[in-house]
């Protein structure tokens, strides 16, 4: 019984393909945010690592299984950005490597898990080319990424690829429902279509008041549309989570650019289509200046500048951005 019901399909590959000694030592989980490749990875590692395998199962009783989860394993490594670092170094992959390569202590496999793995910098990612291409018997190297781009070829080519895809509607729909059976359906629909159908981010957002926050993000840029003139107002929360602040900003405004050229968003009402190439310009700026925010949410700069320049050119836009009828 999975946790996650869209991801059986990928388990049940990654049986065959260990069934089948078809598993690469290195697997790679891919996909977006929110998709699940991380729960995916949890339970690769522990199956990898279970001395008692049940029906493609890890049993959940073995020393193996039982250690895990407190994170004492002797034959368990993690490599991850240190704590407020960005970056994985090249010592630490170096000391990740003597860990994992050592003689397993259960008498089972040896796994280490890379992620973010996209967060090595490149002397960290040849660092570990070596021990991709000759690895020891019995050591896995499980890693997850949702940015494989930012990793060197020379990376990519020595994993197994295994991306994870945004799972059918329905199945998301019927997961969100079941986990937030009280909410209003109208809002879970919403929510996984903003969320580009990646069931998690949609299910944080009903959790907490992700959602409604977006919603009020939306709220705010409808009414500078409507004004057109006076001062910009910067509510201030967004000043205090720039991280949350300028995903939205950057959703929306592809979501407003989506509905001028089709007449139609998620979470926004029908317009007029536009044919002007200005705006789409301007959309396009505005979209690619949010990204970089998001980017530097977590750096130490002025946000509340850059969101009031932000804001004073999307009301410029008032008049010129189709209005809902
Ligand atoms: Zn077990």
């Amino acid at each position: 019984m999975s946790v996650l019901p869209w991801l059986d399909s990928e388990r049940d590959a990654l049986n065959a393909a260990l069934t089948a000694d078809r598993l690469g030592h290195a697997p790679m989980f891919t996909g977006s945010a929110g998709v699940g490749k991380r729960a995916l990875a949890d339970w690769l590692v522990e199956r990898l690592l279970c001395l008692d395998v049940t029906d493609g199962e890890p049993c959940g009783a073995c020393e193996s299984c039982r250690l895990l989860p407190g994170g004492t394993h002797p034959d368990f490594f993690r490599l991850s950005p240190e704590p407020d670092k960005k970056e994985i170094r090249v010592d630490q992959v170096r000391e990740f490597i003597e860990s994992v390569t050592l003689t397993a202590s259960l008498g089972g496999a040896r796994v280490g898990r890379i992620d973010p793995a996209d967060r090595m910098n490149r002397n960290a990612a040849n660092a570990l080319l070596k021990t991709l291409e000759e690895p020891a018997d019995g050591v896995w190297l499980v890693l997850v990424t949702d940015r494989p781009d930012r990793l060197p070829v020379t990376v990519r080519s020595r994993c197994q690829l295994r991306p994870v895809a945004v799972p059918p509607r329905e199945l998301a729909e019927r997961w969100l429902a079941e986990r937030h059976s009280s909410a209003d359906p109208d809002l879970r629909t919403l929510a996984l279509a903003l969320a580009d159908g990646a069931p998690r981010v949609a299910d944080g957002w009903l959790a907490d008041d992700g959602l409604a926050r977006g919603l009020a993000i939306r709220d705010h840029l409808g009414r500078l549309l409507q004004s057109g003139s006076g001062g910009v107002e910067l509510p201030a929360e967004w000043v205090e989570s720039p991280e949350v602040a300028w995903p939205w900003l950057a959703r929306w405004t592809a979501a407003w650019m989506k509905r001028a050229r089709i007449g139609r968003a998620d979470g926004l009402g029908p317009s007029a289509v536009s044919d002007d190439p200005t705006l789409f310009d301007r959309l396009e700026a505005l979209w690619q200046d949010a990204l970089q925010g998001r980017n530097l949410a977590s750096d130490p700069i002025r946000h509340d500048w850059l969101m009031l320049e932000w804001l004073a050119r999307w009301r410029a836009l008032a008049g010129q951005l189709p209005v809902a009828e």
